[in-house]
């Protein structure tokens, strides 16, 4: 169960543990294929979900099927197939829309990914938005992709960039973001729901609320949050959410934003070119409705219709129950590797986290440690994470980092750390 911040509460956690300390996996591990694979002679222990996750059969055959009874290209086309294609395209919108309650699947455009979706924003509205002297409010620990998308508007514009400070734990600085808030007044303000690099899960709802009060709109990246926690968009009140397929179990090629009607609606047309328009002449053009006005061209047909399967399944798993698994196994994880001699863990208690652990191992390049547990058939990811101002923060060039998700299990990260131990060893310390 959540409690109102979203966090685990311990009997849950004790529930999944069970008795003997090992966490299973929440999804069956036969339903991804990749799982069985062996890697350098050992079982693939693959925690690196945060990056992409691992897709399952029912999703791989979903696209597979599709592809091979019902494929053309969507809308235009007076045919048989053509319409079955439309359909299938358009029920993903609708599935995509309930998973995080929108009020309409008007709101929910497809776009590649997460990036793509900010920056669809950064261009449409922030364009015809911002002046000089307005103010977009970020954090520290943002990802590249909900930086650069702000630092190009802002140079656009003349609007300036400006961040919340993050605690020596890695979490937001609440009171500096309350000042900056007021202080500034930002026309926008933009969030993760989960950091990449150290799992933190900022305490959006009340950053949303103190947000809208002095008028700013707030965009939340969720790209480590729709595939990781239940999204209610309407609950959550935020006024942009951008999140990616392929971190959900999804194929790559396939994101989302959404947005409130009145501000898409408002908005100009992010890329011009089929599809999107209702009507062209050689002196100009006027744009369709909501959601086409934003899919330029043949979009990512097949990989939507992947994307509502993905969603179809972690419905049926629930994401009260993927949430709680992860956290479960994050808990282990720190007290698993706080364990190994050497090793730096950043990031807040588990109690405040998602199911991601960046670490260092003595002085040994992050690099150079993924690439020994690599050899013990540990995935794990290595280096800057795309978030280069949070490595100058916690001044340290690089981090390995180990994510979790549905099919991931305790004894993966048993094999973490033993494979951690085995590059002690290789360093002799
Ligand atoms: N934001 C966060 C927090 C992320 O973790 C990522 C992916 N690492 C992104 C944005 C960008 O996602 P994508 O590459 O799918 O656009």
């Amino acid at each position: 169960m959540l409690d109102a911040t979203g966090t685990t509460t311990t009997s849950d956690a004790a529930a999944i543990i069970g008795v003997e300390g090992a966490i299973a996996s929440l999804a069956p591990r036969s339903d991804f294929p990749i799982l069985a694979r062996e890697i350098n002679g050992k079982p693939l222990a693959f925690l690196d979900s945060a990056a992409s996750s691992q897709k399952p059969a029912a999703v791989l055959d979903a696209m597979d099927h599709f592809a091979r009874t019902s494929y053309a290209n969507i809308h235009r086309g007076a045919y048989t197939l053509s319409e079955e294609a439309t359909r299938a395209y358009e029920r993903a919108r609708k599935t995509v829309a309930k998973f995080i309650n929108a009020r309409s699947a008007r709101e929910v455009i497809y776009t590649r990914n997460t990036t793509e979706s900010i920056n669809l924003v950064a261009r449409s509205w922030a364009d015809a938005n911002l002046r000089p002297g307005d103010t977009i409010l970020l954090s520290e620990m943002e990802h590249h992709s909900n930086i650069v998308p702000w630092q190009l508007a802002a140079q656009r514009t003349g609007a300036q960039v400006i961040y919340t400070p993050i605690t020596d734990e890695g979490e937001l600085d609440l009171v500096a973001y309350a000042e900056l808030l007021e202080r500034h007044k930002p026309r926008l303000v933009a969030l993760t729901q989960m950091s990449n690099v150290l799992g933190t899960l900022p305490p959006l709802g009340d950053l949303i609320t103190q947000a809208h009060a002095i008028g700013a709109l707030v965009l939340v990246d969720g790209a480590q949050g729709a595939p990781h926690m239940p999204v209610d968009v309407r609950a959550l009140d935020c006024d942009f959410y951008a999140f990616s397929g392929h971190k959900m179990l999804g194929p790559s090629g396939i994101g989302i934003l959404w947005g409130r009607a009145e501000l898409l609606d408002a908005m100009p047309p992010f890329m011009g070119g089929g599809d999107m328009i209702r009507e062209v002449t050689l002196a100009g053009s006027t744009w369709s409705d909501l959601p086409w006005k934003f899919e330029a061209g043949t979009p990512a047909i097949i990989e939507a219709v992947g994307l509502g399967a993905a969603v179809d399944y972690l419905r049926q798993l629930g994401m009260e129950r993927v949430h709680a698994h992860e956290r479960a196994l994050t808990a282990y994880a720190l007290e698993r590797l706080r364990a190994v001699p050497g090793l730096t863990i950043y990031g807040p208690p588990a109690e405040r986290r998602g199911g991601v652990v960046s670490f260092t191992l003595g002085e040994i390049h992050a690099h150079d440690l993924a690439t020994l547990l690599d050899r013990e058939g540990v995935a794990v990811r290595a280096g800057h994470h795309c978030a280069q101002p949070l490595m100058e923060r916690l001044n340290v060039a690089a981090t390995a980092r180990a994510s979790f998700y549905v099919y991931t299990t305790s004894a993966e990260v048993d094999a973490l750390a033993e494979a951690l131990e085995h590059a002690r060893a290789v360093f002799a310390f």
